[in-house]
């Protein structure tokens, strides 16, 4: 148990998380939304440090990052908790955590040991994943930076809440972040994720803002966030606010959690998806939960010279080693140059 960061005292023993974006008021003796910082008499401290619930080296393909150390493993780690409440999470035994859980579940490990574990896997990169980084805070803070000093970088896949302030802490060793941006209406995000659309719109702006590597992920939902109307606005923001080279990965529904009521997401909804994100100059648009040949590779925008070849989270083939198509020499949005050990290159 330790101390948290990002928080001040208020009254009555009370005190203000200025972590995430719910600014939880917490009384003494309760926790806050996430269900994983408390309030120890005055003292806001995090019950996850070190608790690592979730341990596995994957692609980086599967955060995803599509223009990010393309073919490289990463390191990914998780602790329980989480401040979003998805009806449809995929990881809800580990990222929900009920009130008034005594044990928190975990394996302690310490930033050393994970960095250590990373070089000793291959990986290029950190990952922390699969709950909400940002409630494990402390910990991947800790970690990153000493993932730095080692060569490694450093990833959020994250539902994009976290403050300014906190960004500002770890931004100096955080390289990219997949973050989702899970619809495009304020009431979907209330009633799905019990969080603000406004909230993850100034956190992804804020992300990209401080040079992070950003791609954005859209789980389409049938009857809830999928109507064109909606995918425009989306799109739209995506172009105009953050960027054309910003890539989005639209991705299918199954049915899980609480929200079996719902059918998979037939796969002609991602195709229309990706037409109105072409409409609105996207030039990276990427289809996931759904492997169809062409359809999850980059190609040049320019001559359309395919420069990743994947299927599903698998690299097949590698053309770009810098930062131009080596075709055409137009500039390709990405973390690519560093990394030249690429299959294929
Ligand atoms: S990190 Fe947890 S305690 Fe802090 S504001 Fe967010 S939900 Fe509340």
């Amino acid at each position: 148990m330790q101390e948290a960061l990002c928080y001040e005292r208020v009254d009555d023993d009370a005190v203000r998380c200025h972590l995430c974006r719910h600014l939880c008021r917490i009384a003494a003796g309760k926790r806050g939304i996430c269900g994983v910082r408390e309030n120890r008499d005055g003292t806001l401290v995090t019950l996850v440090y070190g608790k690592v619930v979730a341990e596995s080296i994957d692609p980086v393909e599967k955060k995803p990052l599509f223009h990010f150390q393309p073919g490289s493993s990463t390191y990914s780690i998780a602790t329980a908790g989480c401040n979003f409440r998805c009806r449809h999470c995929q990881n809800y035994t580990i990222s929900q955590v009920p009130p008034g859980t005594t044990q928190i579940p975990g394996v302690l490990r310490t930033p050393e040991e994970v960095v250590s574990s990373a070089i000793a896997s291959g990986c290029r990169s950190i990952s922390y994943t699969y709950t909400e980084p940002t409630i494990f805070f402390e910990f991947a803070l800790d970690t990153a930076r000493l993932a730095r000093k080692a060569g490694l970088a450093n990833v959020f896949v994250t539902n994009g809440y976290i403050t300014p302030d906190a960004l500002d802490l770890i931004a100096p060793v955080l390289d990219a972040a997949n973050i989702d941006l899970k619809g495009f209406s304020d009431s979907f995000y209330r009633e799905i994720a019990g969080a603000g659309l406004d909230g993850v719109l100034d956190t992804i702006r804020d992300y990209c803002r401080r040079g992070i590597w950003v791609e954005l992920t859209t789980l389409l939902i049938t009857g809830l966030n999928d109507s064109d109307e909606e995918l425009e606005g989306l799109t739209r923001f995506i172009a105009d606010e953050l960027g054309v080279d910003v890539p989005w990965h639209i991705s299918r529904f199954f049915p899980t959690y609480l929200m079996t009521d719902r059918p998979p997401t037939p796969v002609a909804t991602l195709h229309r998806a990706a037409e109105i994100g072409k409409k609105a100059g996207l030039r990276y648009i990427y289809q996931g939960n759904a492997v169809e040949t062409g359809r999850e590779d980059t190609v040049c925008p320019g001559c359309k010279t395919p420069l990743v070849c994947r299927t599903g989270f698998r690299v097949t083939g590698v053309r770009i080693t810098a930062d131009v198509c080596p075709a055409c020499s137009m500039v390709i949005a990405g973390r690519w140059a560093r990394y030249p050990s690429l299959p294929g290159s």
